[in-house]
């Protein structure tokens, strides 16, 4: 790609030309959920935005390797390391074995994020599956001399760190005001600092996830696993790591801190954060009753709400905004995206069926106008993935579209290379970029038949069984669903 693209890299808190390490070759890591509870709108809204940052990407022709991970154990109810872990709380209060409600929820997630439309990652580890990586990594911290042991415990020293490394580099903050916005440790505290973070907890009896370490029986911080499962399947220097705009100041911050003391560099160039969800201008939360889970959405059943939105509608109202700022969710607001996107799916077909009149003499303003769309669709994405923009430019491409399709202009009157150039662009930025589909494809009995149609057709293709693989292509053709393999290995449909 000639173009350049720039990303807003937290850690320069610059906008910066993307450069990978390894071209065509991508490393992405991007925290995935904790998997003890419905996933919610706003972590949604993160993975989706990281589906379109892998999709663009792709599109680009990098080779991506994306890495998210399943959290199932470790992560505690409290900041400071403190409360039961979240699954095990689950499992204890649902009387159910703790892999019981990782189970549910991944499977739960998993469904959500398809709905959504979002590819799945190339990897996604667990915490659970990777104790031996953990260990290792505490003990090279331990071994640089970065790391304490108190009674089966472990802990990472954040003054001795920072007495050679920035430990605020991530988050821009100095370690004294860090210090003096921590609270006090009390006497029961094994940690020497503040702001020391556990590597590695001593389980108490009756915890549930637990295993054998040299320290004793215990179980990973938090933190630790997405060092050590982005160092095992992305090595220690890669390109992108991505979360949640919450993540940063402490996660993201103690990963970093675990990277440099174990090998010596921040794990990843560029750092990308993804902003929060607000309802009617205040902060999405379970506590003041506006927030939503994906199918009171989609079914329009909470009180807030007063009709239900399709995946499709409210995967295109997050990319009416950048990935960096907050979004308000009002039905003022939603309803707004309904009727856009509704506009863009109907051009999309149009254009599937449009056929370019004969050539006439070119008409200038129409030539130019296609053209400039087109290029903005990537000066969009290739400015900080400003998806709002590239919208936009697909609105100005669905604009010379119905006037083709309505016969108000003659699509004879622009150069048959242009004509393709809108159909292919469009094509590429409506389906595979922002990875949205016509509202047609939208009928859950329609998606279910035909994801099942697709899987029977993939694996006529794996048994070499060709013949039977083209029927069913060719018997779709005809009834008017015409299947497209993508370059992420999955295909797509579309109804004519
Ligand atoms: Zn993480």
């Amino acid at each position: 790609m000639e173009q350049k693209l720039f990303v807003y890299n937290t850690l320069t808190r610059k906008k910066e030309e993307f450069i990978p390490l390894d071209a065509p070759h991508v490393g992405m890591y991007v925290c995935g959920p904790t998997v003890y509870s419905d996933v919610h709108l706003g972590n949604c809204r993160t993975f989706i935005s990281f589906d379109l940052i892998f999709r663009y990407l792709t599109h680009l022709g990098y080779k991506v390797r994306y890495v998210r991970n399943i959290t199932d154990a470790g992560h505690l109810e409290g900041d400071a390391d403190e409360g039961e872990d979240k699954v095990s709380k689950k499992a204890r209060l649902s009387a159910l074995e703790p892999m019981e409600i990782v189970q549910k929820y991944t499977v739960d997630f998993h469904e959500v994020m398809k709905t959504f439309n979002a590819l799945p990652p190339s990897i996604e580890p667990t915490a659970t599956g990777h104790i031996i990586e953990q260990i290792e990594l505490v003990k090279a911290i331990l071994d640089k001399g970065y790391a304490y042991e108190v009674d089966g415990s472990v802990y990472f020293d954040v003054e001795k760190y920072n007495q050679t490394q920035d430990y605020g580099i991530l988050n821009g903050r100095k370690l004294e005001d860090m210090l003096n916005n921590t609270r006090t440790l009390g006497g029961q505290d094994q940690k020497h600092g503040k702001l020391d973070f556990a590597l590695w907890i001593k389980a108490k009896p009756e915890h549930l996830m637990k295993w054998p370490s040299p320290w004793g029986v215990g179980f990973p911080g938090w933190h630790l696993e997405c060092s050590a499962m982005s160092n095992k399947y992305l090595g220690h220097q890669f390109d992108i790591h991505g979360g949640g705009m919450d993540l940063m100041p402490t996660h993201h911050t103690n990963e970093i801190a675990q990277n440099v003391a174990s090998c010596g560099n921040n794990p990843a160039t560029y750092w990308l954060h993804t902003n929060m969800l607000t309802t009617n201008g205040q902060k999405m939360s379970k506590s003041l009753g506006n927030s939503f889970l994906p199918n009171e959405l989609f079914n329009g059943t909470h009180p807030l709400l007063k009709k239900g939105y399709s995946p499709m509608v409210v995967r295109f109202f997050f990319l009416q905004a950048s990935y960096r700022s907050t979004i308000d969710f009002s039905n003022e607001a939603i309803d707004a995206a309904e009727s856009f996107y509704k506009r863009l799916s109907e051009a999309a077909k149009k254009l599937a069926s449009l056929q370019q009149n004969a050539l006439v003499a070119v008409d200038d303003e129409i030539e130019s106008a296609i053209i400039a769309a087109c290029e903005d669709c990537y000066n969009g994405m290739n400015d900080n993935f400003n998806s709002p923009k590239t919208l936009d430019a697909l609105n100005n491409i669905a604009k010379q579209v119905n006037s083709f399709a309505g016969g108000t202009r003659n699509s004879g009157a622009i150069k048959a290379e242009t004509f393709g150039r809108m159909k292919k662009t469009y094509n590429d930025f409506f389906f595979d970029v922002l990875g949205l589909k016509t509202e047609d494809s939208e009928g859950g009995d329609t998606d279910e038949l035909m994801s099942l149609i697709i899987t029977l057709r993939n694996q006529a293709k794996v048994n070499k069984d060709y013949a039977t693989s083209d029927k069913i292509r060719e018997g779709l053709k005809q009834i008017g669903f015409q299947l497209n393999d993508n370059k992420q290995g999955g295909t797509d449909w579309t109804k004519n």
